[in-house]
């Protein structure tokens, strides 16, 4: 017996689910996670325990009365001598009795008609099986653990309106202790004790079930009636993420929670915490974690009262399978009663509702199957019933896709982009929360699939998710299962006296790092899948970066003449088979001015057929399709969807290609080209396997070109773009269109990170608090953060190695309020004028773009070679 101590009435409750009990090593981890509780906290240790894994659903089948229950139990029987036999003690002595009162349930005369108390009995028996097994290892490890029958602590509540099912297997406890309650609790000898999840006494003796979410319940139970220091949630993933990582791999983990946003996540999606489990520890105050039994060292997920209120969305949730009903009714809403004679048709077949919304005419309402018994018996019986009061069409299956978070109402103004990735969908119902936690829409659940990435990243761009607060938002789930791939240090690094030489002649100035297209040109040529390269020379068309693309095998895509002109102006040996024309709007002149060249002309619309036949006639040409969404790092580089200009509307596929047939001409590519900077390699693959889909239909295609897009890490947190999984999800769709050749054009990923932009600041001012350090060019010289409010890394280069302990704004002499490179950027406080500033990975679309607005000089351009 341990010594009273002092820290008798200080406790830890920590659970552990199935796979968390089901192998010895992890019981090792449950001894060693005990212990040091006990031992930082000065505290005593409860630990709760699930049966191991898929024991219940093996005594489910058999309190459901399975035809094959003996065996079952032999079965269940096996398993755990098995388990001792690895735990090295001896069955027989552990278990002996408890398995024979398990033989003897499945022959108890009750079992043939399944009363409820013998079920609970039977369901019961995983956890004290488990917490048998447990407390013998434990205690053969040296550890001072005692065991508890967890139904002699947990007494079952009565509620009105129960049933007799619920008041059996799916009860609830009162989370208030009495003094004596605490005081037996208090009085068990060991320092760490260890009882079952999942059961209670009924009030007549017998057992009961806490149902789903059981041992969650139990712990948080625990938690409240001992007034705990802290319940731990330890199981087999780190905690609850931005969205499932399942489906969105930058999902965040959440490392910190308040009670409600916590217990909505859990309600509308994450499975990691049952949402019943959060209520008694949000009653009693007492804070949770999650946590991963297998990666301990991971922060987890702290649900507490005391966390500071981050407004914004925090998790997106999809729930499948939901079902609605649609009540259509002229001019009833109105009447007194209707509604109720509506719900009343609900109860009568057992459905509870989830979400409602309605108009003058219509009332629609979601069923959620998590909650009810949807079937397609229950859903007639209430259709026919509905009937009688108004026109019924029920609309099924549906996802409801719900984010979460506070101040839902105040984020309405940043949640275009969300609205309109749903404006592809149609969306049947949006649902706002009156607590203003959640907003949740419903569609089809097809056109629900692939959309929890894609608005998860709308969410991280417009500012609704602020995963930059570090406090609620940590590492990707991407980061945690394999490893955060960083960013190479930049080449400047190394090239800085140079670099610094070159200002001494003048900014602003570009200086272009040629080793570095080489590597990322050499990076695409070793993709397997990708059987043409062209390099999009709109991104930076300076002669050496397309001499040296050309050396390494990339055609050229040009979008003007002015460019195809240039092209060969540069480099006259080349092919004009290795050029690609793929204009927007170009004027009659260009296309004949190509096809004369003998360049590879793209076409996105019917109307130039229409209008200039003669030039298609008897040509071959690819057609650019759009297919009906963009996508991209801003709003402004997105060129598919309703309102690009870029791309025929696949609809009209047909048609054009009837009128091309009709002039003999010969549609040989296809191509999309949806925007820039996109982030998900699965964007790719399915822009080629949508494209491989109609180059089917049209029979006369031999190139898929999927464009180009391809993004570069610009920030301190943007992971480096995986080319592999890229490559690997573009064989995969090539496995099922062999008959292609497939082509790509990037632009930005082959020069952005080789360039830099030199500038020299010209004055430090201070106004009303904001220090703006003042440089010789702004957007005049570099307009992407201007146009797209881009982010470039800006460093002081003359003084690169003090501290950036300064804050300013950095911004241009341009007389445009937007002429801003960068605000509250940190550099060194003694940043002055003289100092050379270095703009990074602006080596696409800077130069490019750059113009001579108020009269300012465009910058100089420079090369570095090895
Ligand atoms: C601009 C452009 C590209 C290149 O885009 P990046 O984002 O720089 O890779 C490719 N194809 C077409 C048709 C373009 O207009």
């Amino acid at each position: 017996m341990s010594p009273a101590s002092p820290a008798s009435d200080r406790w830890i409750v920590l659970k552990f689910g199935g796979t968390s009990v089901s192998r010895r090593h992890r019981w090792d981890t449950i001894g060693r996670l005990s212990k040091r509780r006990a031992e930082e906290n000065d505290a005593r240790v409860l630990v709760v325990v699930s049966a191991l894994s898929g024991v219940t659903n093996e005594l489910t089948a058999i309190a459901d009365g399975a035809a094959d229950s003996m065996e079952r139990v032999g079965k269940l029987e096996q398993r755990h001598r098995e388990f001792l036999a690895e735990l090295e003690l001896d069955a027989d002595a552990v278990l002996g009795e408890r398995l024979s009162i398990l033989r003897a349930l499945a022959t108890d005369p009750r079992a043939v008609e399944r009363t409820l108390p013998w079920q609970a009995e039977v369901l019961g028996q995983g956890e004290l099986l488990s917490s048998t097994l447990g407390a013998a290892y434990l205690r053969a490890s040296g550890l001072d653990f005692g065991w508890m029958d967890a139904r002699n602590w947990l007494q079952a509540a009565v509620l009105p309106n129960q049933n007799a099912w619920a008041q059996r297997l799916s009860v609830s406890c009162s989370p208030l202790a009495s003094a004596e309650w605490g005081e037996g609790f208090r009085q068990q000898p060991a320092r760490m004790l260890l009882t079952q999840g999942f059961i209670a006494r009924h009030r007549d003796g017998d057992t009961a079930i806490l149902g789903r979410g059981g041992s969650d319940t139990s712990a948080a139970y625990f938690g409240a009636l001992l007034g705990a220091q802290r319940v731990e949630i330890w199981t087999d993933v780190p905690g609850m993420f931005s969205a499932n990582p399942r489906e969105v791999p930058d999902a965040r983990l959440l490392t910190r929670l308040d009670y409600a946003e916590a217990q909505e996540i859990a309600t509308t999606g994450a499975k990691v915490l049952h949402p019943r489990s959060i209520k008694p520890c949000r009653d009693a105050g007492v804070p949770m974690a999650i946590l991963d039994t297998e990666r301990p060292e991971l922060p987890g997920t702290s649900i507490d009262g005391n966390a500071v209120t981050v407004p914004g969305v925090k998790a997106i949730s999809r729930r499948n399978g939901i079902v609605l009903v649609s009540m259509e009714s002229v001019g009833m809403w109105q009447q007194v009663g209707f509604l109720a004679d509506v719900f009343e048709r609900f109860k009568r077949h057992g459905l509870s509702v989830d979400l409602i919304g309605s108009s003058e005419t219509n009332v629609t309402v979601s069923l959620d199957p998590s909650e009810n018994l949807v079937t397609t018996n229950v859903l007639a019986a209430l259709s026919a019933d509905l009937t009688e009061i108004c026109r019924v069409k029920v609309i099924a299956p549906c996802s409801a896709i719900t984010l979460v978070g506070r101040g839902m109402r105040s984020l309405l103004h940043k949640l275009s982009d969300v609205w309109a990735t749903f404006g592809r969908e149609r969306v049947h119902m949006i649902s706002q929360s009156s607590n203003d936690l959640n907003l949740t829409f419903v569609i089809d659940e097809v056109d629900a699939d692939g959309l929890l990435p894609v608005l998860h990243a709308a969410l991280i761009d417009s500012g609704a998710m602020p995963v930059e607060e570090t406090s609620v938002f940590g590492p990707r789930w991407r980061e945690i299962a394999n490893g955060i791939r960083k960013r190479e240090t930049p080449w400047w690094h190394g090239e800085r006296a140079r670099l610094l030489a070159m200002a001494e002649a003048g900014t602003p100035r570009y200086a272009y790092h040629l080793p570095t297209v080489r590597a990322r040109a050499q990076a695409l040529n070793a993709l397997a899948p990708i059987d043409q390269r062209y390099y999009a020379i709109k991104a930076n068309s300076h002669p050496a970066i397309l001499q040296l693309l050309v050396e390494e095998g990339f055609g050229l895509e040009c979008v003007s003449l002015g460019e195809l002109q240039r092209v060969f102006e540069i480099i006259p040996e080349l092919s004009p088979r290795r050029v690609l024309f793929t204009p927007s709007f170009a004027p009659r002149a260009e296309y004949e001015a190509a096809y004369g060249l003998g360049v590879t002309v793209t076409l996105d619309n019917v109307e130039s057929l229409q209008r200039w036949p003669e030039v298609f006639r008897g040509r071959d040409l690819w057609l650019r399709v759009d297919l009906g969404r963009g996508d991209g790092h801003h709003e402004k580089v997105r060129t598919g969807g309703k309102d690009s200009k870029f791309g025929l509307p696949v609809a009209k596929v047909e048609t054009f290609v009837a009128l091309a047939r009709g002039l003999g001409a010969n549609v040989i590519g296809l191509h999309a080209h949806l925007g820039s900077g996109v982030e998900t390699p699965q964007h790719w693959k399915q822009v080629c396997d949508e494209l491989g889909g109609i180059a089917e239909r049209i029979g006369s295609v031999e190139v898929i070109d999927i464009g180009g897009g391809l993004p570069i890490p610009y920030t301190e947190d943007d992971e480096p773009f995986d080319l592999e999984a890229w490559g690997a999800g573009l064989s995969e769709i090539k496995a099922a269109y062999p008959g292609y050749r497939l082509a790509i054009e990037p632009g930005r990923y082959l020069v952005a990170e080789a360039g830099v932009l030199l500038l020299t600041a010209t004055q430090v001012v201070e106004k009303d608090g904001v220090r703006r350090v003042g440089l010789d060019a702004g957007m005049n010289a570099l307009i992407r953060p201007a146009l797209y409010d881009a982010w470039h890394d800006i460093l002081n280069l003359s003084r690169l190695d003090d501290a950036n302990d300064g804050v300013f704004d950095v911004v241009g002499p341009i007389c445009e309020s937007s002429d801003v490179l960068g605000k509250r950027r940190r550099l060194p406080d003694a940043t002055s004028d003289g100092d050379v500033v270095l703009i990074a990975d602006a080596g696409a679309y800077g130069f490019a773009m750059a113009n001579a607005y108020n009269l300012r000089a465009l910058p100089k351009e420079e090369v570095l070679d090895v």
